[in-house]
């Protein structure tokens, strides 16, 4: 499995709590934060490692706090690499479940669009997973940069 390498890199590991997802969040725009991004950049950033954070807690951990989510993020000239883990429950028919609109969790009126909206707001996507071993989403963006717009 590829790792976050690149010129910059961070890793982050806290306890599976919903309270943790903003920080995650926030924490993820802060590192892409040096690339200089977009609004709209920033906030589908925040967008998708607030589902995969999400996903981890929900589904992986079955919302037990004892759970630990781990970002790594590494910045290579303008991509940016976001890969968040858990070792969790893992997903026993991943087709399935990147499917539009399946969810697990209905009785959480949970909508089933987590892996198609990462899917879509990022270049590069792509879930490694097994049944008791956990869950690894690995996602690439090129960052076009404020500078690009206005030069
Ligand atoms: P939404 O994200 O719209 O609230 P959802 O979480 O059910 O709903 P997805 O994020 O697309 O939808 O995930 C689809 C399904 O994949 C989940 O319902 C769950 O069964 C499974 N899944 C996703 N992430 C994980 C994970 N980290 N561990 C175990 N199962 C997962
Ligand atoms: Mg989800």
């Amino acid at each position: 499995m590829m790792e976050a390498q690149g010129n910059n890199f961070m890793t982050l590991q806290f306890a599976a709590r919903s309270e943790n997802e903003a920080f995650a969040r926030v924490t993820v725009a802060a590192f892409v934060s040096q690339l200089d991004p977009t609004m709209d950049e920033l906030s589908d950033l925040k967008t998708v490692v607030s589902e995969a954070v999400t996903n981890s807690i929900i589904h992986g951990y079955n919302s037990n706090p004892e759970g630990i989510v781990t970002i790594k993020a590494a910045i290579d000239s303008d991509v940016v690499t976001i890969i968040i883990e858990d070792s969790g429950l893992g997903i026993e028919d991943l087709e399935l479940a990147q499917q539009p609109l399946y969810t697990s969790k209905p009785e959480l009126e949970r909508s089933g669009m987590g892996f198609t909206i990462m899917e879509n707001f990022m270049d590069e996507f792509e879930v490694v997973s097994q049944p008791g071993t956990g869950t690894t989403i690995r996602m690439k963006k090129r960052i076009e940069s404020k500078k690009a717009l206005y030069n």
